[in-house]
């Protein structure tokens, strides 16, 4: 990954619009300009990227051999345990202009850099960005190709595993199991949402014993290399589903292929979710479709684009998305198709989810 060039060109957008530097603790935004990748901690570790194309990796002494590991090109200032780090983030911020902090920055550090740096405007780094996450490289979009090749993998071994008599909660520890197998180095969620619980789409999995009869989402997906999956497929639990499933799932696929056909280089975000939403509507479900069409995806597992109405962000070759219609019927059952679909070269849409999207009965 081109780490140098991402700065690079975050401090030409910063210098253009007006921020002196970019302030980033642990986070995406850290491991998409460094490499580095580390929980958040009480500790402040916070990138320091000048308009002026300095970069400093504040980082707390115990972890410093960590942090040159990861990321052997940075310059690092280190602070000792009791020193302190706002100080030495603000000392490092030498250009005019506001300060931008990354998104998902805590609080404490955020009032503490605020105290520090009277003078400055604070503002959201995702300003600067997200203009450039949302437009994979090369390198990047390989990533995401094997993490969702992995997923698929893991989905069609799922078909095998005995599904009736046993818990949500033993199937989804079974995905993840096997997502560890196929290659993912962190499992990040499992839903499995049997019968009614499949019309909450963000079920929390639990003890519901799994019966024959029950259609169940499974919705799962972690990460490989720092890029996500996210994949959902809906099964039935027996030989004989019911016409209505059958009939819900027909469709939620037609809908899905519906976003396949409109999502393209130059058609607007929303106008994905339209295409989408219209073939759900027209079967008469359009109430029960509940939820946006789609989020992007790559460093994290929800970022830009969002497939939402009101969105007018055009696609463009090398965005990653999902799409990922559902119908859900309170009380009875739920189904929902997520593929990992990119814009390719060609500016035409790409799956990367590739398994069989047909209802699959289990046993
Ligand atoms: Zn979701
Ligand atoms: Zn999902
Ligand atoms: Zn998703």
């Amino acid at each position: 990954m081109d780490h140098a060039g991402r700065r690079a060109r975050s401090a030409t957008r910063c210098l253009d619009a007006g921020i002196a530097a970019l302030l980033l603790a642990p986070g995406s935004d850290l491991t998409y300009l460094s490499g580095y990748r580390i929980f958040s901690s009480e500790r402040l570790t916070c990138l320091v990227l000048g308009s002026d194309g300095s970069a400093t990796l504040v980082v707390p002494e115990l972890e410093a051999p960590r942090a040159a590991a990861a990321a052997p090109d940075l310059r690092q200032a280190t602070w000792s345990e009791t020193a302190d780090p706002y100080a030495l983030v603000a000392s490092l911020v030498r250009q005019p202009g506001a300060v931008a902090v990354a998104d998902q920055m805590w609080a404490s550090f955020v009032l503490r850099l605020q105290q520090r740096l009277p003078d400055r405007t604070f503002r959201e780094a995702s300003a600067i960005t997200r203009e450039l996450r949302m437009r994979k490289d090369r390198a990047e979009l390989e990533a995401l190709r094997a993490v969702s090749a992995a997923a698929d993998r893991a989905y069609v071994r799922a078909l095998d595993l005995e599904f009736a008599g046993r818990t949500e909660r033993e199937i989804g520890a079974d995905l993840a199991a096997l997502l560890r197998d196929e290659g993912h180095d962190e499992v990040l969620f499992t839903i499995v949402a049997a019968g009614e619980d499949g019309a909450s789409p963000h079920h929390h999995t639990g003890d519901r014993k799994i019966r024959t009869g029950d259609a169940v989402v499974l919705d799962f997906g972690g990460t490989r290399a720092g890029y996500g999956s996210d994949i959902t497929r809906t099964v039935h639990v027996g030989d004989r589903p019911s016409d209505e499933l059958v009939r819900v799932h027909d469709v939620v696929r037609r809908a899905q292929a519906a976003g396949y056909d409109a999502a393209r280089a130059g058609a607007t975000a929303q106008s994905v979710d339209a295409a989408a939403r219209a073939v759900i509507a027209d079967a008469g479900y359009g109430d029960f479709f509940i939820h946006r069409l789609g989020h992007g995806i790559g460093l994290d597992g929800h970022e830009h684009p969002y497939l939402v109405s009101g969105n007018d962000q055009p696609l463009e070759p090398g965005m990653a998305f999902s799409i990922e219609p559902g119908v859900y019927l309170p009380g009875r059952f739920g189904v929902r198709i997520e593929d990992v679909a990119i814009i390719g070269d060609d500016g035409r849409c790409e799956g990367l989810n590739r398994v069989d999207r047909a209802l699959a009965t289990v046993r």
